[in-house]
């Protein structure tokens, strides 16, 4: 314990009681509006629906605070309870210490610790509230088979890339960061141009989307915003929820539209002719390349960052491991970021957010605005989104405005 081992618990403990209060105040808030529908929604959402979707908040924002606490009970149990230092020392019978091995090792079982702490509430979020709430289409069956491509997927990709980490470390000198960034970008690049060709099948089945109505608007609307795409599809989303999506995935040559047939069974051709324009918008706005420059831009700072705390002992001191190691540096560096991070939340959720009312603007000067108000209210209805988030916890976390500010916007344009 130092000095550090203090500003590490001190940023730990706001990080925690900010988000246990942030999630305390949307419940409170949800379930004091759970009896109306706000006015605007009155016509079109029953009230019935609007009490489920008040439970349906309420009972994933208790399953989000249990989750945060197992995860800062892990964080402390992996640094200052000493449970990197023991996967070292394990690790350490079999692999000379600061060797390749003992520090893939190392990781990997890293890894698997928490994979397994989380499982169980993965496990009640899928079968106890998406079933309770009738969301939930996925069987135990399905269920370990994606558990076991997953777990293959991670292993044969996450291997190379933690060998080559660990090897730029230890050969690089000083600057070995920066190579490592090179690596972790062309990676994060390629990975993007697979995803959809590549491993997308791998989980779902794809169908190109008959010729009709719905074909006919989307080619419509693809040429009138000069896009150019390789092909439309259909994907069995269904096969594990019910909730609706709609995205098109990919860059350049590969990249296809794909929409859920769960959209597309709930929505009439012309409000998903508007939802596909909004998700165009982001594309034609860049918000996509933007996002993924803006991550490659924090990984370089967090990546020179560890590039200083790596040589420093009250580094490792401070966080319950008792000698510099590569690998131990970066599973510490993986714990510590997220709460020293925390309150940079509001920021992301603020630049998104605005992201979504520019890909609203972009939908309304391509496709019908009326449309995708219809459309959205139908989403919100069914996902058992709610209407009446709590302006705080909306502001820190969400992603997409509120569904009320979002409407009127859509509605008066
Ligand atoms: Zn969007």
């Amino acid at each position: 314990m130092n000095a550090f081992t203090w500003v590490f618990l001190a940023a730990l403990a706001a990080a925690t009681a900010t988000q246990l209060w942030l999630s305390a105040r949307q419940i409170r808030h949800v379930r004091a509006h759970r009896d109306t529908v706000p006015p605007m929604f009155a016509a079109t959402i029953p009230a019935q629906a609007h009490q489920k979707a008040a439970d349906y908040t309420v009972a994933k924002a208790r399953l989000s605070s249990g989750d945060l606490c197992v995860e800062t009970a892990m964080i402390l149990a992996l640094t200052l309870g000493g449970g990197i230092q023991m996967l070292g020392d394990l690790w350490a019978k079999l692999f000379a210490p600061g060797t390749l091995a003992h520090g893939t090792a190392l990781l990997l079982s890293f890894f698997l610790v928490q994979a397994v702490v989380g499982l169980p509430l993965s496990l009640y979020r899928v079968f106890g509230i998406e079933q309770r709430f009738g969301f939930n289409r996925m069987t135990w069956r399905l269920y370990l088979s994606d558990l076991a491509k997953q777990t293959a997927l991670a292993i044969v990709l996450g291997v190379p890339l933690v060998l080559a980490l660990l090897w730029l470390m230890q050969h690089m000198g000083s600057l070995w960061w920066l190579y490592a960034w090179l690596v972790l970008s062309a990676f994060t690049v390629v990975l993007q141009l697979l995803f959809p060709a590549v491993i997308l099948p791998l989980f779902n089945k794809f169908t190109p989307v008959a010729e009709g109505e719905l074909a006919e608007r989307v080619q419509k609307l693809l040429a009138r915003c000069g896009f150019k795409a390789r092909g439309l599809y259909m994907m069995d989303g269904s096969k594990r929820s019910s909730h609706g999506n709609a995205f098109f995935a990919g860059f350049g040559a590969t990249k296809r539209i794909v929409l859920f047939d769960t959209l597309v069974g709930r929505l009439e051709p012309p409000e998903v002719e508007a939802v596909l324009a909004h998700e165009l918008g982001h594309y034609k706005l860049h918000h996509i390349v933007k996002r993924i420059a803006l991550s490659l831009a924090t990984t370089l700072a967090g990546l020179w960052v560890l590039g200083q705390l790596m040589h420093e002992g009250w580094f490792y001191a401070g966080l319950g491991v008792a000698a510099p190691d590569m690998a131990a540096a970066l599973a510490l560096f993986m714990l510590v970021v997220p709460p020293f991070t925390f309150f940079l939340h509001p920021l992301a959720s603020h630049f998104s957010r605005r992201h979504e009312f520019e890909a609203d603007a972009y939908a309304t000067s391509n496709a019908d605005p009326a449309q995708l108000a219809q459309a959205l209210v139908k989403l919100y209805r069914d996902n058992a989104s709610t209407l009446t988030p709590d302006p705080l916890h909306s502001a820190f976390y969400d992603s997409h405005p509120p569904a009320a500010v979002r409407i009127s916007r859509l509605r008066t344009t």
